[in-house]
């Protein structure tokens, strides 16, 4: 068995890779981006959320994404009833810890590690972080009930 250092990371600056807006407007869908006006399009990124203290979970979301501004938006209470129902069965103690969407991953590492293949220390290593996250918000992340409506 090869030795793992437990701060294998942190000699690396990691990979960047698109920017993020977790969209707190419900009843905005943002069909064109708020940055650049250009009709954004629809596509699925495999997210890397981090929630508190220790639970790295990906989320392969429908998210809406600019080209022009590489922009990726997602609705802040879709990915939080996702994450909730992710985290049912493996995790339920931690829904309704603070949370932060840390990047993407490419979609063969989502598949890899989605069946268990690859090792979380892998698929950090392959992430990417998000380049810049643009907070039209002020709102701070955080879960609320899911009944809340
Ligand atoms: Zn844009």
């Amino acid at each position: 068995m090869p030795k793992q250092s437990s701060n294998k990371l942190s000699g690396k600056s990691p990979k960047k890779r698109h920017k993020f807006f977790l969209n707190p407007y419900n009843d905005c869908a943002f069909t064109k981006c708020p940055k650049c006006d250009t009709k954004t399009k629809v596509r699925k990124f495999p997210l890397v959320i981090f929630i508190e203290s220790k639970q790295l979970f990906i989320l392969n979301k429908q998210c809406k994404y600019c080209s022009v501004c590489d922009l990726i938006i997602t609705k802040k209470q879709e990915l939080e009833a996702l994450t909730a129902i992710g985290m049912s069965q493996s995790n339920p103690h931690i829904i309704g810890n603070d949370y932060l969407v840390m990047g993407t991953v490419d979609r063969k590492d989502w598949k890899e590690g989605s069946q268990n293949a690859l090792p979380l220390p892998d698929l950090i290593e392959r992430m990417y972080v998000f380049k810049d996250v643009w907070d039209f918000d002020i709102i701070p992340a955080g879960w609320y009930p899911n009944d809340e409506k």
